[in-house]
């Protein structure tokens, strides 16, 4: 089997273009142009590009964007100042803090991000987001794993009673994608570096994502035939390979349906940033 490549571009596309209608519905029903705040501290390089390049996608949409640079001896109490400013702020609808923090005030993140008003909370981190989406009324869920999920809804891959197993259990992927998978009613099964015999239950998967950050360490007798693999590592082997979690080649003989890297999960997260926005605009008209 060949498997068929869930290209990244392609959905992205198509979640930008719900974006671009939803940002032409608040215009036109509230008069509103929605505004996305984008803190980062310091200077590491691919924060930077991450940054740029979600500037970018607001721009592309009409979605008012401004960056606030703050420098890497800022103190904990200067960027919570800062977060404080833009929950005041009534032209800001999404406020979003780049990761990682400098490693001087990397210890206070938890509270640093869970002073970002919740109805502003656009990586939907916060613990009202996180407890909205454990108990089946989500609000503003983490982009990466809505973008895998709505990459299935828009790909035709049906989820209802599937086996779907996650390897990784963060709060940014791994816990979010279990929380998403459960509502839609498949069968979820979440691995992390204590499962025993990974293989075992990786091939029990219909749906597998894949989302611990080891580079090809899934293999092809890992998956079952016909599954559809999802991979939302990221790893740079070198200055300019990234590879995924996934071992591309030999698992798209296995698998129906995969993602590749780059060029798949990553493209996108932005695209369901731009979507998040749009949704804490209408939380906060309906506040
Ligand atoms: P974390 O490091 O926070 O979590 C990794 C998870 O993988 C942990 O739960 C860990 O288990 C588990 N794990 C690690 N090694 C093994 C193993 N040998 N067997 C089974 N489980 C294992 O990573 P993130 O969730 O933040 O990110 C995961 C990957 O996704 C990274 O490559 C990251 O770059 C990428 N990423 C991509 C995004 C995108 O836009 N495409 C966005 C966010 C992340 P344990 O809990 O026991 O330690």
């Amino acid at each position: 089997m060949t498997a068929r490549i869930l290209e990244g571009k392609v959905f992205a596309a198509q979640i930008k273009e719900e974006a671009a209608n939803g940002v032409a519905a608040l215009k036109s029903e509230f008069g509103i142009t929605p505004s996305l705040a984008v803190v980062i501290v310091g200077d590491n390089p691919a924060s930077k590009v991450y940054v740029r390049n979600k500037h970018k996608t607001c721009e592309e949409l009409g979605i008012n964007s401004i960056v606030v640079e703050m420098p890497e001896t800022s103190t904990k109490d200067e960027l919570i100042a800062k977060i404080d400013e833009l929950n005041n702020d009534r032209t800001i609808n999404g406020i979003l803090v780049q990761l990682p923090l400098p490693a001087a005030i990397k210890s206070h993140e938890e509270e640093i991000l869970n002073r970002i008003d919740p109805l502003k909370d656009v990586d939907g981190f916060h613990p009202y987001n996180v407890g909205k989406l454990v108990t089946g009324d989500p609000a503003l869920v983490p982009c990466t794993p809505a973008g895998c999920l709505k990459m299935l809804d828009l790909a035709g891959i049906e989820i209802d009673g599937k086996r779907a197993v996650i390897i990784g259990r963060s709060n940014i992927v791994g816990k979010p994608m279990l929380h998403l998978l459960m509502s839609r009613h498949a069968t979820v099964t979440v691995c992390h570096s204590h499962t025993h015999d990974l293989p075992a239950v990786t091939r029990e998967a219909d749906i597998l994502v894949a989302a611990m950050g080891k580079p090809k360490f899934v293999t092809a007798d890992m998956v079952k035939s016909g599954a559809v693999v999802i991979d939302v590592g990221i790893n740079r082997i070198a200055p300019k390979k990234l590879v995924g979690d996934v071992d591309f080649e030999a698992v798209s003989e296995v698998a129906s349906a995969i993602t590749p890297v780059p060029g798949g999960v990553g493209l996108l997260t932005v695209a369901m940033l731009m979507q998040n926005v749009i949704k804490a605009t209408r939380l906060q008209v309906q506040r």
